[in-house]
């Protein structure tokens, strides 16, 4: 992957911080005067986040797509799930291949690969076609072996603290 300008970013570890990294980078971009993709794999669009409502500042230049079906548990019926990144799926790729964004944030992407919903050599086949100035981050626990060992810049967030365990969960401008 390294034969581009663009790079490829991993924020991946079971720490606070993995989505909170790839928005500080959005927010760089954007000073910059990039157009921004961001397509969030899991989330599902029903509450409105610090970031959506943050998007309407950019005048368009931050593009949200918020396309999960919430949690993917186990226990229950995943053609849903499936169907949701798969279409995720089609849109980040439209958005990665298009060249209109330098940087495309695909947030919380691993659980759709450890799913089994998203195959990672489809991943890595569309961004080795990615235009070459095209930087994407990747999001989420547990990212596979295959897409770490292509990426150019892998972060482990570890944690040593989290408030959830004091019972605060959700702070607003914090977690959303
Ligand atoms: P954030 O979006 O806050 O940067 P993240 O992307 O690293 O977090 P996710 O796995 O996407 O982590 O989880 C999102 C939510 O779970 C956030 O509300 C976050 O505070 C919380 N969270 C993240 N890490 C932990 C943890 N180690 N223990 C408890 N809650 C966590
Ligand atoms: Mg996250």
């Amino acid at each position: 992957m390294s034969s581009k300008n663009g790079i490829i970013i991993i924020n991946t570890g079971p720490g606070k911080g993995k989505t909170t990294a790839a928005l500080g980078a959005a927010l760089r971009a954007l000073g910059h005067g990039w157009r921004v993709c961001l397509v969030q794999f899991v989330k599902s669009p029903e509450r409105e986040s610090g970031e959506h409502k943050a998007a309407a500042v950019f005048g368009g230049r931050l593009e949200i797509h918020t396309l999960g079906e919430g949690f993917i548990f186990d226990n229950r019926d995943q053609s849903q799930h499936r169907e949701a990144a798969r279409a995720a799926w089609d849109t980040a790729k439209d958005k990665i291949t298009s060249g209109d964004y330098p940087l495309v944030i695909l947030d919380e992407i691993s659980y759709p690969l450890s799913f089994g919903f998203l195959d990672a050599q489809e991943l890595l086949e569309a961004l080795r076609r990615r235009p070459a100035h095209v930087h994407v981050v990747l999001t989420g626990r547990d990212m596979p072996a295959a897409v770490i060992q292509a990426a150019d810049l892998v972060t482990v967030m570890a944690e040593e603290k989290h408030p959830f365990h004091q019972g605060r969960k959700n702070i607003e401008g914090i977690d959303y």
